[in-house]
């Protein structure tokens, strides 16, 4: 594959970077298995940072070269990326209109006030909650419609910007990261992070492979069944290397996808979320998330526990923020022990 014409995308500046790819010292002796490294992306700087910021790198550059003047996305109610998409619509004088549909099952009284929702409120966005099974892509095609009635130009983004002009935002991140290894003299063993709506997946997939890099990309699965993730990751690789006129030769036996994480729905922490976000947060001050890097970093301790890496291996670990929804699920950890 070739990554040739990826500066053709127009793109916009939105993120900070490169973002800083740092050791996990102590989480790596405490768990006396292979060295973990972490891929800063909760730094990206777009009103908390996260992942789909640099998808909304590409995303933006579009729906500003089309003449848009309102940017529509849609997610769950404590969506990182209707926040991020809020933030960038600011940045550019964009109106934005958000679907937020209620379908995670978590009560704390704060889930539709706090966190996410209170910056997307902040950044100026315009709320519209829906049930939890109302058809997101519909909704904002319904609600495009309208606002073209009204007068307005509205750019549709797809739910977690994942499509493949998003997912160039990773092929890029690859770039970065493994330019980062080579500066460290690292030599990875596997890329693990939190899998979803697939376009972080797919683009790193791309842009790793498209490098030569023989690692696996572990996605861990923010819902299950594992199948649902990789048939949204599989489509979004295929179309980014098509956009970038690669041939598309991917070797899906280095793309894996680990479901056992997920818990009983999309959402909702596990003890097994909990108990990995506070031992990082103690070992090493530093915060993830109850719906995403959670669960991720959870299923990474989980294969180190495993044996499925030892010491002498190098683990990477992508950090895709999130943090914002730790103040909307306080529940789940009010009992923790100091
Ligand atoms: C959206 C999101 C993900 C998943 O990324 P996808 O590209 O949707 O697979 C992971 N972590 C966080 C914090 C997110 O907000």
């Amino acid at each position: 594959m070739t990554i040739a014409t990826i500066a053709d995308f127009p793109r916009e500046r939105l993120a900070h970077l490169p973002t800083p790819l740092e050791p996990l010292r102590a989480l790596s002796n405490h768990l006396g298995g292979p060295q973990i490294y972490v891929k800063r992306d909760d730094c990206t700087g777009l009103a908390t940072g996260g992942n789909k910021t640099r998808k909304l790198e590409f995303l933006v550059a579009d729906a500003l070269r089309q003449g848009a003047d309102t940017l529509i996305t849609a997610g769950a109610v404590q969506s990182n990326h209707a926040r991020q998409t809020a933030a960038a619509a600011a940045r550019f004088g964009l109106r934005c209109e958000l679907v937020l549909a209620r379908s995670v099952p978590w009560r704390d009284p704060g889930y539709e006030t706090l966190g996410n929702v209170l910056y997307d409120r902040l950044l100026g966005a315009r709320l519209h909650f829906v049930a939890g099974d109302v058809d997101r892509a519909e909704a904002m095609r319904r609600l495009a419609e309208r606002l073209r009635d009204s007068g307005a130009r509205p750019y549709v983004i797809p739910v977690g910007g994942s499509c493949p002009l998003g997912a160039l935002g990773y092929v890029e991140c690859a770039a970065e990261l493994l330019a980062q290894t080579d500066a460290q003299g690292l030599s990875p063993d596997a890329l693990v992070l939190a899998s979803g709506s697939g376009g972080t997946q797919a683009g790193l997939v791309v842009g790793c492979q498209a490098r030569g890099a023989a690692f696996p990309v572990i996605g861990v699965c923010d819902e299950t069944p594992w199948e649902a993730v990789a048939g949204a990751v599989r489509p979004i690789a295929d179309g980014v290397a098509d956009l970038l006129g690669a041939v598309a030769d991917i070797d899906w036996g280095r793309v894996e996808f680990l479901d056992s994480y997920a818990g009983p729905a999309y959402g909702v922490p596990t003890a097994e979320t909990v108990a990995a976000i506070s031992l990082v947060a103690r070992l090493e001050g530093l915060l993830l998330d109850p719906v995403y890097s959670g669960k991720a970093m959870a299923g990474l301790i989980g294969l180190v526990r495993q044996g499925r890496f030892r010491e002498g291996q190098t683990v990477l670990f992508l950090h895709t923020g999130g943090s914002a929804a730790l103040d909307a699920y306080p529940s789940a950890f009010v009992n923790l022990e100091p």
